[in-house]
């Protein structure tokens, strides 16, 4: 091509530079191109230079074709992008394996390793000049390579000498990390608590799809490679709800680090907190970013920056709650320049995506709904974080209270109260009871029962701190009034414009004052920079929603609009935007116009939904005596019926969107975004007025929560308004994180259920212990489904107890648990006696023969059983031998599946002979069983309803 000629044929450019690209060319075109070129050399250079060119690739034989596919060069051309990604970060070893061996000269590790080049530029310019050097050059590549892989130790690169200013800084930030990270600021206005002294596992969990791992992760699993998905990628995402410990994990793992306890593969560690970069207005390169944001060197700036850029594999990057930045990801502006200044966001997405800083790894948090698909795309793996098991509550109890009788009271009293416990799965909520135990040990029978509870216990309990009386009388509230109005209008004007940091004239326009601020609600701004002037922000995110709650309850100065805005949480922004405008929040024209065009982003809906929240809890009855004194009862009343219309409007909404059921089918409502969130609203009223009013209007047959994060929480109000329903439905909340917990918090809408589904739950045998004391005693309640939870042969008596007493019980799924030959013959025990059993699976478990017979012994004079699946069970011969005599005796069987087994033809044989004197089969399924191909063609003429 015109092009290719003009490239190499640059005026003033020396002639062997050429003469090594046009060879480059040449070679990257193919084995019929080298041979035309060859072609051209000889006829062009003098006889004798031209005999002694000989090229293997310049073959018309196929055989010698083959030869020179395999040669070392041509794996460096055909295995290019993966040597490409292992090359980083030990380029100056194959350098120097290459100057040992003589195929390179000083010169040309230079030429490779100038700086301007990212590691990826630099491994393809590596491998470009390896290529020219010829075959045994492409050998020492490939062989210091295979040498790589065999020690395991890339990360670990022996061959990686940091200068010494990178110790001292590496010194430097860690020493900085540690300080940041050592104290909890939640602890901050009334103890000093450390985070090792608190710290609690929370549970982190891969993604349903990553079957192959199991059990938590710990800290050191984030950057592990379990559950990766995507290998090119470097960001991992850990994901959770407001209060589930994001910030709290991030922070755990930078001190490890710091200590040197863990993560020492990374040199370095760069935190940083998306809410604070948002207060960040200029353009920065990447260099900036990390040196003003994290920490300055002292010294020779550049050289460890270059450090940083040739050795990509040692950095780890934090970025805390992105859900937080102003910006919603985008991949559109793509920067790979990593000295080009650029607005802080884009800097941040090009880093999350890898166009910027490819090879370091970056941690980010958020929470899940603000995750879109583009950002996904960029993921190296996904992690969810669910806040504290059960056991992690007590454990975080027991620590938090060093009195071992306080800690025993405090537990005691959230095993009375499974509403409490349940809310104490988030973390947040758990610190809260904590620190609030007097006030919770001191209610008795008014012991807190929603979130709404829980926040106007801290906020009593913050204000009886600084009250010089021992406990505060009736009228606390209306005492801090001018306070709360303060920091509510400070975090109702945040929360409408996204803004979670505030300066000291963003507190002055809401007239917060220093005696507001010594409440301890609000604490100083962490800055690792520390070249702002004083900054603030609310102990929680949640709590600065709590606070926007109150505002909008109490204020004189919100409008008749507030209400139902907040209820549907595109129009807040617009609206309130007008208003104020915070300096820290909105910096520059273009991010109004963004605002202005009334793109709400997910997570300022997320926030708007929890003041929703508490807005609907503060309003309630139970709360209004709170009030006097402080609002018009008159206001309060107006307000709290908005909520109800807006509940109920809500309501309305999502049941208007659910289909015509087709002829002969169930109506079905499958939840949509939003719909737990206005349970969860309706759940804060506990007004059961409104929740049958509520439920009076939804007339379904099934109600699909799948997918829905339904936890313990969740569950508690879920069962707080179905249990109005009209009519009875099937439940099913497959793949959420119900739990033991979670169970028992359902056990009030049981009765309004008939299928219960639970697939993928986290459900023990203690769970279904208490489930099924109740579901006995519920007449509508005829099927479970619980396959994938953590079910042992403990609770098949349970079931055994079900099928004995329940004689209209229909369908028990039970897949894809640890059961047993003994959890078989327990459940064998309740069939003996049960008459109704249509549906029984067991796919994946352990029964083996002796529970397929204990089964089978059981189901021989079944009238009911239509379906029986034994997939994957381990049972053999003897086990389809006792199956067999179902099939001959039964008049109901249609379907039995056993299929991955270890059937031979032996019990085959048994099973064609039953199914002679049964009609009523329609199928038996017996793939990947112990058969030979032979077998089963003949098996299968003889035996049509067998499915091989
Ligand atoms: P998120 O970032 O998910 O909103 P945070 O990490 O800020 O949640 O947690 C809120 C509060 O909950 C913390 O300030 C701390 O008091 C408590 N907390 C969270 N996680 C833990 C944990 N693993 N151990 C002890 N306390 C925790």
């Amino acid at each position: 091509m015109q092009k290719e000629y003009q490239d190499i044929q640059v005026p003033g450019r020396a002639l062997y530079t050429k003469a090594r690209q046009l060879l480059d060319l040449v070679y990257t075109k193919g084995v019929d191109t080298c041979g035309l070129f060859l072609a051209a050399l000889n006829q062009v250079l003098p006889e004798a230079q031209g005999v002694g060119l000989s090229f293997s690739g310049c073959c018309s034989n196929l055989e010698e074709k083959k030869k020179y596919q395999g040669t070392s060069t041509q794996i460096l051309l055909t295995q290019r992008p993966s040597l490409v990604s292992q090359l980083q970060g030990c380029i100056d070893g194959a350098l120097k394996a290459l100057v040992i061996s003589g195929h390179f000269s000083s010169a040309d590790c230079d030429d490779v390793r100038l700086p301007i080049h990212t590691p990826s530029q630099q491994a393809r310019r590596f491998l470009d000049h390896v290529r020219s050097k010829g075959e045994l050059a492409a050998k020492v590549v490939l062989q210091f390579i295979q040498q790589k892989q065999e020690s395991g130790s890339q990360l670990n690169e022996d061959t990686v000498t940091p200068p010494k200013e990178l110790f001292k800084y590496q010194k430097k930030l860690s020493s900085s990390v540690s300080a940041q990270s050592c104290f909890l600021s939640t602890y901050g206005g009334t103890s000093h608590m450390s985070l090792d002294d608190i710290y609690t596992e929370g549970q982190l969990e891969l993604s349903h799809e990553c079957v192959d791992v199991h059990g938590p992760l710990g800290v050191e699993d984030i950057v592990g490679t379990a559950g990766t998905m995507n290998k090119e990628a470097d960001t991992v995402l850990v994901s959770g709800d407001a209060g589930s410990g994001k910030s709290t994990l991030l922070q755990r793992l930078h001190l490890l680090w710091a200590r040197g306890a863990a993560l020492q593969d990374f040199l370095l560690i760069f935190p940083f907190s998306c809410r604070r970069l948002n207060s960040e207005h200029r353009e920065l390169s990447v260099q900036e970013l990390l040196f003003q944001h994290c920490c300055w060197p002292d010294r020779e700036q550049e050289e460890i920056f270059q450090f940083i850029l040739d050795h990509p594999h040692l950095i780890l990057f934090t970025f805390d709650g992105l859900d937080e930045l102003k910006q919603s990801f985008s991949d559109e502006h793509r920067l790979c320049c990593p000295t080009q200044r650029a607005p802080v966001h884009i800097l941040l997405f090009n880093l999350i995506q890898g166009s910027l800083m490819k090879g370091v790894r970056k941690v980010v948090t958020s929470r899940p709904e603000a995750v879109g698909p583009v950002l996904k795309k960029h993921l190296r793996k996904e992690a969810f974080l669910k806040g504290f098991s059960p056991s992690g509550i007590d454990y975080f109890v027991r620590k938090h209270h060093r009195d071992p009788t306080v800690a025993a009271k405090v537990l005691e009293s959230l095993q009375t109260n499974t509403a409490l416990l349940g809310l104490c799965h988030s973390p947040v909520l758990c610190w809260i009871v904590s620190q609030c135990y007097k006030e919770l040990l001191g209610c008795g029978e008014g012991s807190p029962q929603t979130i709404t509870d829980v926040y106007l216990m801290i906020l009593q309990h913050f204000f009886q701190h600084q009250s010089s009386q021992s406990t505060l009388g009736i009228g606390w509230l209306q005492e801090n009034l001018e306070t709360v109005l303060h920091l509510g209008q400070l975090a109702f004007e945040g929360i409408a414009t996204s803004c979670y940091i505030f300066t000291d004239r963003d507190l002055e326009t809401c007239g917060v004052t220093e005696k507001d601020i010594c409440m301890g609600f609000l604490i100083q701004s962490k800055d690792m920079s520390s070249t702002h002037s004083q900054r603030y922000e609310f102990l929680h995110v949640t709590l600065q929603c709590f606070f926007s709650g109150l505002y909008i309850v109490l204020s004189n100065d919100t409008d008749r609009s507030t209400i139902p805005k907040l209820f549907e949480p595109k129009g807040m922004r617009e609206a309130d935007l007008r208003s104020t405008c915070f300096s820290a929040c909105l910096p520059s024209t273009y991010q109004q116009e963004q605002v202005l065009e009334g793109e709400s982003t997910a997570v300022e809906t997320l926030n708007l939904q929890i003041t929703a929240t508490f807005v609907s809890g503060l309003l309630s009855q139970r709360h209004q005596s709170l009030w006097i004194h402080c609002c018009p009862s008159a206001v309060i009343e107006k307000r709290a019926k908005q909520v109800v219309r807006c509940l109920s409007k809500g309501m309305q909404k999502h049941f208007k969107s659910i289909p015509q059921p087709v002829e002969g089918e169930k109506k079905s409502m499958h939840a949509m975004p939003g719909f737990v969130w206005l349970i969860k609203c309706i759940y804060e009223m506990q007004e059961s007025r409104i929740a049958k009013d509520a439920m009076s209007k939804l007339e379904v047959d099934h109600l699909k929560l799948t997918y829905c994060k339904i936890g313990p929480v969740e569950c508690t109000a879920l069962a707080y308004v179905l249990q109005h329903l009209k009519n009875p439905v099937g439940l099913q909340l497959d793949n959420n994180s119900v739990g033991d917990v979670g169970v028992e918090q359902l056990l009030p809408c049981m009765h309004i259920c008939n299928s219960l589904y639970l697939r993928n739950n986290n459900i023990t045998d203690e769970g279904i212990r208490k489930l099924i004391a109740k579901g006995v005693q519920c007449d509508n309640f005829q099927k479970i489904a619980l396959f994938n939870n953590q079910l042992t042969d403990a609770c098949t008596q349970h079931f055994s107890h079900l099928l004995k007493t329940k004689q209209d019980f229909l369908s028990i799924r039970l897949g894809n648990n640890n059961i047993t030959a003994e959890g078989a013959k327990q459940l064998a025990e309740g069939l003996k006696f049960n008459h109704s059993l249509q549906f029984l699976g067991l796919w994946g478990n352990e029964i083996g023969d002796a529970g397929a017979e204990a089964l089978a012994s059981a189901l021989e004079s079944s009238k009911s059983l239509v379906w029986l699946s034994l997939v994957g069970n381990g049972v053999g011969s003897a086990g389809a031998c006792a199956l067999a005599n179902i099939i001959k005796n039964s008049t109901s069987l249609e379907e039995l599946w056993l299929t991955e087994n270890c059937i031979t033809r032996t019990g085959v044989e048994c099973l064609i002979q039953a199914l002679k004197h049964n009609t009523h089969v329609k199928s038996i399924w017996l793939r990947n069983n112990y058969l030979s191909l032979e077998e089963v063609e003949e098996m299968a003429q003889r035996e049509s309803r067998l499915v091989f």
